[in-house]
């Protein structure tokens, strides 16, 4: 499939570079919106996954609302034209000058995850004269069968307010004069592709909302996050995720009520497969064991290998020879700087261009500076 990568126009670019198939996205996002549109459901994308701000504007402009994790994506979601009633804000840490963005914009939610959070929001809207909006994010205990530094939905994850903290936290807010609940939230962690898990977080969900009603409370809102997996082995057998069963499953399952909203926060299935990471071959090192593939990425592009032990399909754009073994390696100054091992690539030499598929979530967003590098520019196959 070496076809899809305009390895012609790549020659004159200074590597590494990420590269977006927008053909893809666009489709990734026709695929959402079909299926959303089938159930009347609500997809806000998670700007966390990728905030380049060309990508924020093509989703925005598919008519997708934006979810926010800090102060900062509240604003970039803004710049991005996304519109203010369709943002919320998530996150187990937001500080004063992130609620107050929220509150100034009048966003649409704040999604909560502790009382102490609920009582400083309820302060700061007070002090603007404001109510605001919030849904609690319980964390609903229920395993996401993932990697344990994607995995958010167990009690001894930070995230969310737990089972049994809840009753506490519903009478304290009773008592709060400035936040209007809305609902409930959940995001149980990321990359789950074990779609019964998603049946173990609706039958969560509808017990919850039948313990608030018998408690007085309406939820107008069930928000589901996001988390649903991509397939990084063959980013090209099904490039645009399974959006059909994912959200065939929770309108099977959830008992909805009269008049409510479902939504979702998707974030690397809608981004994940259109991303590349492109690089070049520097040298073709021969270790006393191992060949090493030196590239020019490294981790500061591409942390998720080193960070999540991350699977990436990796393909030399440049040669068809017979393939050979490599440990395929970036530059950094730190041992964890691997993005494959005992990896077969066609036959790598000096100057190959190499593509490392799948980067389109938690890649770009993820870079760093470290070792006083660049970050890595971006290019849109439709202005290429
Ligand atoms: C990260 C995150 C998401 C998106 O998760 P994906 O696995 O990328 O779909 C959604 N909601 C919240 C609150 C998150 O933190």
């Amino acid at each position: 499939m070496k076809g899809i990568f305009p390895t012609d126009r790549f020659g004159g670019l200074r590597t590494p570079f990420y590269y977006y198939d927008i053909e893809l996205l666009l489709r990734t996002l026709d695929a959402v919106n079909e299926q959303t549109a089938r159930y009347g459901y609500h997809e806000h994308y998670a700007v966390k996954a990728n905030a380049n701000p060309r990508i924020l504007s093509l989703i925005a402009q598919k008519g997708l609302g934006a979810d926010c994790v800090s102060g900062g994506e509240v604003q970039a979601a803004l710049d991005a034209g996304f519109p203010a009633d369709r943002i919320f804000f998530a996150g187990v840490g937001k500080a004063d000058w992130e609620i107050r963005l929220g509150l100034e914009h009048d966003i649409a939610c704040f999604n909560v995850e502790s009382l102490a959070e609920l009582r400083v929001i309820d302060e700061l809207a007070a002090a603007r004269n404001q109510t605001a909006t919030v849904a609690l994010r319980i964390n609903p205990n229920v395993d996401a069968h993932t990697h344990a530094k994607i995995t958010t939905g167990l009690q001894e994850n930070k995230f969310g307010i737990t089972a049994g903290s809840l009753p506490g936290v519903l009478d304290a807010m009773a008592a709060l004069t400035h936040v209007r609940f809305f609902g409930i939230h959940f995001h149980i962690g990321s990359q789950i592709t074990d779609l019964p898990v998603f049946h173990e977080l609706c039958l969560r969900a509808n017990e919850l909302q039948d313990e608030l009603e018998t408690r007085g409370l309406t939820v107008a809102h069930l928000n589901f996050g996001g988390g649903l997996g991509i397939d990084y082995h063959h980013p090209n057998r099904q490039p645009v995720p399974d959006f059909e069963n994912f959200f065939a499953a929770f309108h099977r399952l959830i008992r909805l009520r009269p008049g409510q909203q479902i939504h979702f926060e998707l974030g690397r299935s809608v981004v994940g497969q259109c991303g590349a990471l492109i690089s070049r071959a520097l040298y073709v090192k021969e270790g006393e064991m191992k060949k090493f593939a030196v590239l020019d990425a490294g981790f500061t592009e591409l942390i998720r290998p080193a960070m999540y032990d991350a699977y990436h399909r990796i393909e030399n754009l440049t040669s068809n020879e017979a393939v050979e073994t490599y440990d395929v390696v970036g530059p950094i100054c730190e041992s964890s700087d691997v993005f494959a091992r005992e990896r077969e690539l066609n036959r790598v030499r000096r100057g190959d261009l190499i593509a490392i598929r799948s980067a389109g979530a938690y890649g770009e967003v993820m870079a760093s500076q470290y070792n006083c590098r660049r970050l890595p520019e971006a290019f849109f196959s439709d202005l290429l």
